[in-house]
Formats: C-alpha cells, sequence, structure tokens
C-alpha cells in the first residue's frame, strides 16, 4: 500500500518543521511507501527553502512550488494531480489536523467498508462566536438549497481512495469549492470527529470577509436557488403591483385625486430599485462565474518543483 500526503502551505514558515517531525514519526511506522507532497502556494516566507532542506534529508519529501499564491484549492487540486497513491491524504500544515489520527483512519479504510475517511471538529472553540454562528447558518442554508451533501464543522482533511481522487480530479471547474466537490461525488464517507485543535504557531490566512465570500462562492457553485429568488421577487412585485393599483382606482373614483401621496411614491420607487438591483447583482455572480469558467485558465503554474513528472500547467 503506498500512501500520498498533500500537504498545502502558505507562508507556513513557523510550524512547517514541526509538522514534518510529527507526520514523519506517524507515517514511519505505518508504511515505508509513503509520499509526502507539499505544494507550496507561492509563500514570501522561508516556507519553500524550509522544504528544500527537508527534501535533501528525506527522499520520500516532494514538493510543488507556484509562480505566486493561487490559494488553497488549487493547491490542493495541484496535489490530486500530482499524486499516484493507493491512499491520497489532504493535511494542513498549521498541526489543526491531528497526525496521531491518521493510523486509525488507514484501518477504517482497510477495512473495505468505506472509500474514504473525513474529519469533522467537534466544537469550535477558540473562534469568535459570531464567527461559529455565521459558520452554522451557512451550512443550514447551503444544505437546504443544494444538492452537495456538506457537513458543518468538515474540515478538509480526509483520506481517500485512488478512485475517490480520481473523480476529484475529473470536476476540473475552475472556481474550486471542495468541501462541495468531495460531497457532490458521493462514495461512501465515515465521519471522524475531533476535538479543535488550534494551530500549533502562525496566523490563520483567513477573515471574516474571505470566509464570507468563501461561503458565497460555495452557494453559486453547488445551488441555483438564488437564481429563482429573482423570478420569484418579479412574481411577488407583480401580486403587490395589482393590489396597489386596484386600491389607487377605488381611491381615486371615490375620493378623487388630491395631489398626495409623495411618501408612498418613494417608498414604492426605492423598494423596487432595491430588488432590481439585488436581482440584477445575483445574475452578476453566475455571470462572472460562468465567465471565469469559460476563460479555461489554469488552475495553477508551478514554478519549481522536484517529482519528475509533475503537470506543470494545469
Ligand atoms: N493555504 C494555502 N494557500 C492559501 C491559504 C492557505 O495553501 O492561500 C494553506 C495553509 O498553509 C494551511 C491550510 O491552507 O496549510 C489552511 O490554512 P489556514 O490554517 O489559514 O486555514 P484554517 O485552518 O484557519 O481554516
Ligand atoms: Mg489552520
Amino acid at each position: 500500500m503506498r500512501i500520498s500526503i498533500i500537504v498545502p502551505c502558505y507562508n507556513e514558515q513557523a510550524v512547517l518543521k514541526l509538522f514534518y517531525v510529527e507526520i514523519v514519526k506517524v507515517l514511519e511506522k505505518i508504511t515505508n511507501n509513503y509520499e509526502l507532497l507539499f505544494v507550496d502556494d507561492g509563500s514570501q516566507d522561508s516556507t519553500l527553502s524550509i522544504i528544500k532542506t527537508l527534501c535533501i534529508n528525506n527522499s520520500h519529501i516532494k514538493y510543488i512550488a507556484f509562480s505566486r499564491n493561487f490559494g488553497k484549492e488549487a493547491a490542493m487540486y495541484a496535489g490530486f494531480c500530482n499524486v499516484d497513491a493507493d491512499y491520497v491524504a489532504v493535511m494542513d500544515a498549521d498541526m489543526q489536523d491531528p497526525p496521531s489520527l491518521l493510523p486509525e483512519m488507514i484501518q477504517i479504510l482497510e477495512s473495505g467498508k468505506y472509500d474514504s475517511v473525513a474529519t469533522r471538529r467537534k466544537n469550535r472553540e477558540g473562534e469568535p462566536p459570531i464567527r461559529s454562528w455565521c459558520a452554522r447558518k451557512f451550512y443550514q442554508l447551503i444544505n437546504k438549497i443544494s444538492d452537495a451533501d456538506i457537513v458543518d464543522g468538515a474540515r478538509d482533511f480526509r483520506l481517500m481512495k485512488r478512485e475517490m481522487v480520481s473523480a476529484i480530479v475529473s470536476m476540473g471547474e475552475y472556481n474550486r469549492f471542495s468541501k462541495g466537490i468531495f460531497g457532490w461525488i458521493g462514495y461512501k464517507t465515515y465521519w471522524l470527529s475531533y476535538k479543535n485543535v488550534e494551530r500549533a504557531g502562525g496566523k490563520t490566512k483567513w477573515n471574516f470577509w474571505k470566509l464570507f465570500k468563501y461561503a458565497i462562492d460555495g452557494i453559486i457553485n453547488f445551488s441555483e436557488v438564488p437564481l429563482s429568488i429573482a423570478s420569484w421577487s418579479g412574481i411577488g412585485m407583480t401580486f403587490i403591483a395589482f393590489i396597489m393599483m386596484l386600491v389607487i382606482i377605488i381611491k381615486r373614483v371615490c375620493f378623487g385625486d388630491p395631489v398626495a401621496g409623495w411618501a408612498s411614491t418613494m417608498c414604492v420607487i426605492l423598494f423596487i430599485g432595491a430588488i432590481q438591483l439585488f436581482s440584477i447583482g445575483i445574475m452578476g455572480q453566475y455571470i462572472a462565474k460562468s465567465y471565469n469558467e469559460t476563460k479555461h485558465r489554469p488552475h495553477y503554474i508551478v514554478s519549481e518543483s522536484n517529482k519528475e513528472t509533475v503537470k506543470k500547467i494545469n
């Protein structure tokens, strides 16, 4: 059995060595046939040079370095496109995905009953309450309006069989939302819960605004429901307009036509204007995504690597 671990890294100099020591300790107990594939996502610190020194001492270590920062989704995709092992795992470099879970995950796959073992955190300790609340609401919403099964608290940390990785690679969309892609392709998945672990060092690359945009991306990628909001509000507004017309006509016939109603006219204009802009905005989001997809730009560009067979542009 061969196992590959994909590790997307962006400015992780503070934690990389610690991660390396821990993961190698765990892997060497399991098998000698492993590959640790670091994907350097255009780090500006010494992440890449640390990875290169690790390669000198251990031939199991491979790396792919991007020409700039393409984002974690692109880094994971590059990993998936460039591994050939029977079992493949994705792990963060910051120790939030505990390497000590790997043996258990492998055992579960070996039992033959599952195609992948995914992880989720039981709690959101160490996170601002408002962020936890928004995250919970996001998961409720996206599960209602899309057919991708997205689990609350799911992490990207998972171990998969080869077939599942091939399915992921075949989903070559440019706007990637991995949590949705994992759910969309299906397969039998075992969920392993663990207590949230804080970063071993360095800083998270996420802030509230980035998370919000990521959530919107997730919704747009896996649901067409927002598009129908425009049509439904159109139908609703037509109905209201019809009733208002009746009211105005009756008022005109019964009470004549004194010039009044500036306030109500303004309210109607503002309200309809807002709904129109909102609907156009939603459509714009979908059009922008389609535009990006049709350009067929590569997901990533590799500037250097120690893997002979690396797909440099994909
Ligand atoms: N990461 C990346 N490219 C980016 C941002 C993050 O490859 O543009 C990597 C990062 O180095 C880490 C993982 O993705 O290994 C998760 O990032 P982070 O810990 O910031 O996210 P969080 O755990 O807070 O969700
Ligand atoms: Mg993290």
